[in-house]
């Protein structure tokens, strides 16, 4: 699946291979052995772009578009076929669930809607007296900077508590336009977590996360999850065994202050959830087949690389 389309800013920053490997399409892809909709978000979508996958909160994907497509997306099966949404039967669906308290704003990238679209989003969501929280789950910062304006972070500001949960790499994504974004936001009181796929080849080494990490708090952004890369179609080659995760792990533990610590997860397939390994939630081990416990309770088959 090839799809790209790079903006000035990535234009000026794929010769680098921490971004070329991100991006660009390579033929090592083409090796399968992922599935279409491995967090199989189909089965949880509740109305047209609205996932309610667990108890208290929701996911809803406002767009298919981003500033970059990223080799390892997990909903690239998204990339041409998105149904879009509406949000009158999205506000209708949640009014009548009183105890869902948070919602994820995805997709996509929300950002690359306009502001008046933005607006328009929150205005709605933040009537629902339910919703406490609302994230904003979006990889502008590290692709498309420049999109972040004044009068963004003032129509974010307006709304109920929103966090943004940016998406983050390597350290060389952390750029004057990315500080200076970062800078617009937090200033604003808007606060910043971070979430960062672990890639093989790309940063899957624990000295490269300690920078990202502790460059990331310098900038008064928390390091949330350190995420398994999911098991979508290519995806492959960009998979980090779980042995190898953890040990990268506890090498961070035993470097970096809890404040720069993401916490490492990764989805089970068919829609297990997700899961933070820790020694109770692993049921059985045969070679690199898992058998792990979910949130339910429930058990599901991990096949590890
Ligand atoms: S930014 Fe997120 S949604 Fe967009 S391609 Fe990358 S992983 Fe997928």
């Amino acid at each position: 699946m090839e799809f790209a389309n790079f903006n000035v800013y990535l234009t000026g920053l794929i010769h680098k291979n921490s971004f070329k490997k991100q991006f660009v399409f390579d033929s090592a892809e083409l090796i399968n052995s992922g599935v279409q909709d491995p967090l199989n978000e189909e089965k949880y979508t509740k109305v047209n772009g609205l996932i309610h996958r667990y108890p208290d909160r929701v996911v809803l994907t406002v767009t298919n578009r981003c500033f970059a497509y990223c080799r390892f997306c997990f909903r690239k099966n998204k990339w041409k076929n998105f149904s879009g949404f509406e949000l009158k039967e999205v506000i209708n669906y949640l009014k009548n669930k009183k105890h869902i308290r948070e919602i994820l704003i995805s997709g996509g990238d929300p950002f690359t809607l306009s502001d008046k679209q933005i607006n328009d989003i929150l205005f709605q969501l933040s009537i629902l007296n339910s919703i406490e929280v609302i994230r904003i789950g979006t990889r502008v910062f590290t692709s498309n900077p420049q999109r972040i304006k004044k009068e963004t972070v003032a129509i974010l500001k307006k709304y109920k508590p929103i966090w943004l949960a940016i998406h983050i790499n390597h350290p060389d994504e952390i750029t004057k336009e990315f500080k200076k974004a970062v800078d617009l936001m937090v200033d604003s009181g808007i606060p910043i977590v971070s979430q960062t796929v672990l890639l093989k080849g790309i940063n899957d080494d624990h000295r490269i996360l300690k920078s990202l990490f502790c460059m990331l708090v310098k900038l008064r952004i928390k390091p949330y999850y350190l995420f398994g890369c999911d098991q979508a179609l290519g995806n492959e080659k960009f998979r980090v065994s779980i042995q190898k995760s953890l040990d990268i792990m506890r090498k961070l533990r035993g470097n970096i202050s809890g404040l720069c610590l993401p916490v490492y997860a990764f989805d089970l397939p068919r829609g297990g959830g997700k899961i933070v390994l820790e020694p109770q939630n692993i049921l059985d081990k045969e070679k690199n087949i898992y058998k792990i416990k979910n949130f339910e309770e429930k058990e599901f088959i991990y096949n590890d690389i």
